[in-house]
């Protein structure tokens, strides 16, 4: 899983190498992406209760605007959780709510049901947890730079060498001159 920082300035974040985030291919596409982070700390005043949570988060969310380069086959974002995921969650939490309706039968059917129900729940989070891994995400962002997580390592290799290491031919087009327009 790599990771890299990226300058920001305002809610923007700068130019990036052609190069896509996925992959590592060259790449011609923008993808435009609306990323949102919250420090944990602040996600944790929720415990204190609703007033505090909700204020800190509002004092401390942060966002930013950031064109990711794709190559054509990232121009679409990938969900991150499939489908099965939101499947067996859905059927867990129906189970589970069946089985702690019921009345109180002779045969345990509402127990069995509702334990099998919980267990589904817990196996789709596991589940959404590994897999939501994939992708590029945000791990954090400051007034002056963006880090993002689970981007290629062409991509980050590109973003720390800049652009005099990876000055491609410009048959890359507009993301190409936009970076380098960026960098000068
Ligand atoms: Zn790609």
């Amino acid at each position: 899983m790599t990771e890299i920082t990226v300058p920001r300035r305002g809610s923007a974040a700068d130019p990036l190498p052609p190069t896509c985030v996925e992959c590592g291919a060259p790449a011609g596409l923008i993808r435009r992406e609306d990323l949102a982070w919250t420090p944990s700390w602040a996600l944790a005043c929720w415990l204190f209760g609703l007033l505090p949570g909700v204020l800190a988060v509002l004092a401390t969310r942060r966002h930013v605007t950031i064109d990711l380069p794709v190559c054509d086959r990232h121009r679409e974002r990938e969900s991150g959780k499939p489908t099965a995921v939101w499947l067996a969650l859905g059927i867990g939490l129906v189970a589970g709510i069946a089985g702690a309706a019921l009345p109180s039968d002779p045969d345990g059917i509402g127990e069995v049901l509702f334990m099998g129900g919980v267990g589904l729940m817990i196996l789709a989070g596991l589940a959404a947890l590994i897999l939501g891994g994939r992708g590029v995400r945000v791990a954090w962002i400051s007034d002056h730079e963006v880090r993002l997580a689970g981007v290629s390592e062409e991509f980050a290799q590109a973003v720390v060498a800049g652009p005099a290491e990876v000055a491609p031919p410009m048959v890359f087009g507009l993301q190409t001159e936009k970076y380098m327009r960026g960098r000068i």
